[in-house]
């Protein structure tokens, strides 16, 4: 069974690289292709979000544009793919809501509160990290993954860059409302921190030789490396836990037990599974992880 998953997962990404170079519009439709089965019947507790959402039959939603794996645009249909848009997808199902009646919202790591708490968008699935700061003012469902800190540098390592502590003296290029650029700010201070808004500015700058490195969760890197295979390599070497959490208003109880009650529905029945498989697993070329235990504070 582990061995089959591999290889359909490498028969995969053979697949996406095949209709990156010929068509990308199979690949659009293959990733896109959503298992999350709509509910048609459901019914929930009148003045809840859940029954709000259900009524106006559309949910808007935040994740990243330019984070090939979990969230990324695909110009041809106008919309994100990747595994952050799969989980939300099988949320929306679950509140009557199919894919193309969710409104997507491009969030950056920076502007994830604000939208949450404007209410720009009803909920945040976006490489977001639970963490007691954002608790203070946005509520999190989750974990649904748990990514880890790393380092990508030019391909061969010319600077020998290991893990954190050998940044020192070097510039390293991550994004401003992140942990990871807050952790270089925190605890290696002689790190020079070069920040953007989005990751894929800090691919650029690597490339074009204007930082040694550039720093966040492992995931996220691997997707920029899978970008730039000649040009980009992986330290490998995580040095953080990021347990990914979906983010909605703070306060919003209900809506947070219904999502964690979703989640935790799709790591038993296999969507969850699926849904990696079919995004971010290409990328990584690894078959799904235990799923984590959501986290109910
Ligand atoms: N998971 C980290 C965070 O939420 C880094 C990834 C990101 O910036 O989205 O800040």
């Amino acid at each position: 069974m582990r061995s089959t998953r591999r290889f359909a997962a490498f028969a995969a990404l053979g697949l996406t690289l095949a209709a990156c170079s010929s068509e990308a519009g199979s690949q659009a439709a293959d990733q896109a292709e959503s298992t999350a089965e709509v509910q048609e019947d459901v019914s929930f507790e009148p003045g809840t979000t859940m029954a709000e959402l259900n009524e106006a039959g559309s949910i808007t939603i935040g994740t990243k544009y330019d984070q090939p794996g979990f969230g990324l645009l695909n110009p041809q249909s106008g919309d994100p793919e990747g595994f952050d848009v799969e989980i939300a997808k099988i949320v929306a199902a679950e509140l009557g809501i199919a894919e193309g009646d969710i409104s997507w919202t491009e969030t950056v790591s920076a502007n994830r509160e604000p939208f949450i708490q404007n209410g720009q968008v009803d909920m945040v699935v976006a490489t977001y990290t639970i963490n007691d700061a954002r608790k203070q003012v946005v509520d999190f469902a989750g974990p649904y993954y748990v990514a880890g800190q790393d380092i990508m540098v030019a391909t061969g390592n010319p600077e020998g860059i290991q893990g954190p502590e050998d940044l020192a003296g070097k510039t390293v290029c991550s994004v401003e409302g992140s942990t990871p650029a807050q952790n270089i700010r925190d605890n290696f201070p002689e790190a020079q921190l070069v920040t953007y808004d989005v990751y894929s500015k800090c691919a650029d700058d690597l490339a074009n030789g204007n930082v040694q490195a550039v720093t966040t969760d492992n995931v996220i890197l691997t997707g920029l490396v899978a970008g730039n295979p000649e040009g980009f390599e992986l330290v490998g070497n995580p040095f953080t836990e990021e347990p990914y959490g979906i983010g909605l208003e703070l306060g919003d109880t209900e809506f947070r037990d219904f999502i964690n009650d979703v989640l935790e529905e799709s790591f038993e029945d296999g969507r969850w599974a699926d849904a990696w498989d079919r995004t971010a697993g290409r990328i990584t070329g690894e078959e799904a992880p235990e799923p984590p235990a959501v986290d109910r504070y």
